[in-house]
């Protein structure tokens, strides 16, 4: 019997980014050997080792892929899953390099995983696992400040980190430098302020600009503001949980979130806050109550809502469910969410598409600011922040003695506030993704050939790659 279109769809992640570098690639003006070198993944360390857990002895499979070290060091999260292979975590990779090109992270990409599902071990034992793996990196050079640096991926948070930070310290007692290994950590540990949610709220500034771009919003026939946006999330986890709540802060109405085990929906909206409390009081997002639950985990793809986010894993929007979906604006925060086949097909529909590799970037944008901040051995606004409260106090005093009126105790206060690290970290990250937002909608409004903004951002992203090759002196 012959395979329905959807059944054959290749849903290999690395073909997948493979075939959307080559869209871009065949658009840009650059050396046929050049973007070979811009497309392939430099080295792959596969590494197999053993694990005592209790009584019995586990082997596990991991990964590190270094997909480019045009900049060093390299840059790319660790993953904990059982669908973890390779080739997923070359694609993974391939992403962080082009990411990092279109936030102007000045690192290359890299990725590693795991495969196993933590959900089936205790806590004890992922530290055992994180901590081998940790020996087997560093073992072979695939970790350290100036070489490879992990951050958070699926599966993974800042507990993982802490012990990947502290493992590389183990192994190199007289190293300054220590905790620039890997970013993503508790604050407590070398972390910076706001890298937990980061990836949200990049999604959350660079759905924003979306929204406030009138010639984007007229050529895809989108209305009205951000505010009272539907949004479906797929994914409560890090990523998920946090655009959820920045954009019920922002004034959308979250009426669907899923999970792996199925998805609960209220068209009149589904307070993040509880739909959180729920699920730490029952381990559950399921039978929220005045919510609608569904064991179904695809359904949250198909509910009427103006925004849909992927959140959780890749391959999720495919050729078999791409005409079920509703919404207008799909904002890609999970790496490789749609299928090249589902694009094609949301695409046709008119849907507007922001692509995970700038959408996601959030979260490294954060990390690059995690790594200079243990390079320098400082927390961000130290030195400054006093000397500016200072002179805005100076400056609210002469306002008022040439007015001759006392500013209220609360504009005063807001007035001379110095800012802290969180805020510093918020602002760079706005810059950041707003910078990027703006160079890749201006080759997608500019150059007539480009009709998506996955096919803009890696065209960004190539082009920036190149220009540092030329500069090297490599290709000419
Ligand atoms: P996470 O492990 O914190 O959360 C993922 C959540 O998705 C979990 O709660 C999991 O139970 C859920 N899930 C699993 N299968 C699902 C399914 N079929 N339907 C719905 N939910 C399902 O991981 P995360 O860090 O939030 O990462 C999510 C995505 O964002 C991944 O694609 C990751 O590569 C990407 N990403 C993460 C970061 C980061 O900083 N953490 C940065 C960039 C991109």
């Amino acid at each position: 019997m012959k395979k329905s279109a959807a059944a054959r769809e290749d849903l290999n992640l690395n073909h997948i980014v493979s075939r959307q570098f080559d869209r871009a690639a065949a658009l840009v003006n650059q050396p046929q050997g050049l973007l070979d070198q811009i497309k392939v993944c430099n080295s792959v360390y596969q590494v197999q080792f053993p694990v005592k857990l209790g009584n019995r002895v586990e082997v596990f499979y991991g990964w590190r892929a270094e997909h480019s070290q045009h900049k060093k060091p390299v840059k790319g999260g660790i993953r904990y899953s059982r669908m973890v292979t390779q080739d997923e975590v070359m694609a993974l990779a391939a992403l962080m390099t082009y990411k990092c090109a279109i936030v102007n992270a000045p690192f290359g990409g890299s990725k590693g995983g795991i495969c196993f599902s933590p959900r089936n071990y205790s806590a004890d034992q992922i530290e055992k696992i994180t901590r081998r793996y940790t020996a087997e990196l560093i073992k072979k050079g695939f970790i350290g400040p100036g070489i490879d640096v992990p951050a958070p991926d699926y599966g993974t948070g800042e507990r993982e980190m802490a012990w990947i930070a502290d493992t590389y310290d183990a192994f190199h007692p007289q190293g300054l430098d220590n905790l620039a290994c890997v970013t993503g950590k508790p604050v407590g540990q070398g972390g910076v302020r706001g890298r937990t949610e980061a990836t949200g709220r990049g999604v959350q500034f660079g759905i924003r600009e979306a929204f406030k771009d009138k010639e984007l919003l007229r050529r895809f026939g989108i209305r009205g503001a951000l505010e009272g946006k539907r949004v479906a999330v797929q994914g409560f986890g890090n990523v998920g949980y946090h655009v959820a709540k920045f954009l019920e802060e922002d004034g959308c109405r979250i009426v669907a979130i899923g999970e792996y085990n199925g998805c609960v929906v209220r068209p009149a909206g589904i307070s993040v806050a509880k739909l959180a409390a729920h699920r730490a009081r029952t381990r559950s997002i399921l039978n929220l109550p005045g919510a609608k639950s569904s064991r179904d985990p695809s359904a949250v793809l198909e509910v009427d809502c103006d925004i849909l986010i992927p959140a959780a894993l890749e391959n999720q929007l495919t050729l078999g469910n791409a005409h079920k979906i509703k919404a207008r604006v799909i904002a890609e925060a999970a790496n490789g969410p749609t299928t090249p086949g589902a694009e094609a097909v949301l695409l046709k529909q008119g849907a507007l598409i922001i692509p995970d590799v700038y959408l996601n970037a959030g979260g490294v944008t954060v990390s690059y600011f995690e790594w200079v901040k243990n390079l320098s051995h400082m927390r961000y606004g130290l030195m400054e922040k006093r000397f500016n409260e200072l002179s805005q106090e100076r400056l609210v005093g002469a306002v008022e003695n040439l007015t001759r009126r006392a500013l209220s105790a609360r504009l005063k206060q807001e007035l001379v506030h110095g800012a802290d690290e969180i805020e510093l970290v918020n602002s760079g990250l706005e810059t950041a993704m707003v910078l990027a937002y703006r160079e890749i909608t201006e080759i997608f409004k500019r150059r007539k050939k480009v009709t998506d903004l996955r096919t803009a951002a890696f065209i960004c992203a190539i082009e920036k790659v190149a220009t540092t090759y030329r500069e090297l002196g490599i290709f000419p």
